[in-house]
């Protein structure tokens, strides 16, 4: 069974129902504080820490002074647009005495489904890692329509834990885990410590125990739950009312737990594979060499573009006597790479008249 502790790469989904207090609208202060501390403790570790929160609606609205429910999509987004700067000022003042830099990012669900969109926000909070920043993650609640609209944060945080190989998701919620009913009706309803694999059968114990301030009830969370365990990553549905809620999981707090049915590197590289090539690049001895030592494919190493493709589709890379060398997402047109082929990186600039990235196929985005 995964445990906290092991996380290399984590997202933590933080509800709406645990940082907004319903009956004032008011961020719960205290709380916020408990949490940013175990996020440091957490990221002290060498554990990379990204947070998906919802609270913009409920923050907004007690500013507002909108009601509770039944709020029309135009005024939940105008409430989101007045609670989102709370609530990335909130998550940036509890980070801050810990040195902690938050970083503000908010996606639509078009942006996970649009492979170059996908792959500029993958590039950007892989970045933002990498400068020591905590990603703070939201739906663009003020601009997302109903149609691509994901509704709850539980699918987003997963699909989060998905673009950046997370290795596991935790949903802070206002229930402990999984039942073989619901608890609040059923009095027989069973915990449940571990799933190994979403069956139907756990499917249908989901019901839905949604409450007044966030969208996603059981069922959502099981959703989540196939989204992250078939990409590689566990996921857990924990307590997060109480204070600490982080620590409080790592010292044994009930939770349930569902196991990830791959790693995160594998379900990805199956994802790469199984996409229809849009091109063929035909790269030299050099680069050959390059790429069978975990290097990235630059511009300088091409020889031929074959194909008509556009950011972020999938290409077969192909050696100069023919033989298939791999398949990866490739970070430039047909017209740019046709361009640029030949080229070294710092030449891309002056050929393109902007500045790209310096690799054609990042090694990420590669499978030989
Ligand atoms: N994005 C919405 C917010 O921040 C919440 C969606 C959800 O219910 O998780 O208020």
């Amino acid at each position: 069974m995964a445990a906290l502790t092991d996380a290399k790469r984590l997202v933590v989904k933080i509800g709406s129902a645990l940082l907004v207090d319903a009956e004032t609208g008011q961020l719960r202060q205290n709380w916020l504080t408990s949490l940013a501390s175990d996020v440091a403790r957490i990221r002290a570790r060498g554990t990379d820490v990204i947070l998906v929160s919802s609270g913009s609606i409920a923050l907004g609205r007690g500013v507002l002074g909108l009601p509770l429910t039944s709020l029309a999509l135009e005024q939940s987004q105008a409430a989101a647009a007045v609670g989102q700067i709370k609530l990335a000022r909130a998550y940036e003042e509890a980070l801050a005495p810990h040195g902690i830099i938050a970083g503000q990012v908010l996606v639509t669900l078009e942006d996970s489904e649009d492979r170059r969109r996908y792959l500029n926000s993958r590039a950007t909070m892989e970045t933002m890692l990498g400068l020591g920043v905590t990603p703070i993650v939201n739906e663009n609640d003020t601009i997302a329509t109903d149609e691509i609209r994901y509704g709850d944060n539980d699918r987003l945080a997963a699909q989060v834990a998905v673009t950046i190989g997370a290795d596991q998701l935790i949903l802070l919620s206002d229930v402990d885990g999984l039942y073989t009913a619901n608890p609040k009706i059923n009095s027989a309803a069973k915990h449940i410590d571990h799933v190994e694999k979403i069956t139907p059968e756990i499917e249908s114990m989901a019901g839905d125990a949604g409450n007044g301030l966030s969208k996603g009830g059981m069922i959502t969370k099981i959703m989540a739950g196939r989204i992250a365990t078939e990409a590689g990553c566990s996921m857990a549905i924990a307590l997060g009312t109480s204070l600490y809620p982080l620590g409080k999981l790592e010292n044994g707090a009930p939770a349930t737990w569902f196991a990830a049915q791959t790693d995160p590197q594998t379900a990805r590289k199956r994802w790469i594979s199984a996409m229809k090539p849009r091109g063929t690049i035909t790269i030299d001895a050099g680069a050959q060499d390059a790429l069978s030592r975990g290097k990235s494919l630059l511009p300088a190493g091409v020889t031929h573009v074959n194909g008509s493709f556009g950011r972020g589709d999938m290409v077969t890379i192909v050696a100069a006597d023919g033989p298939e060398l791999g398949r990866g997402l490739i970070r430039y047109t047909s017209a740019e790479a046709r361009q640029i082929m030949g080229r070294r990186s710092a030449d891309i600039v002056t050929v393109l008249g902007y500045d790209g990235r310096a690799a054609l196929v990042h090694r990420d985005d590669m499978v030989l």
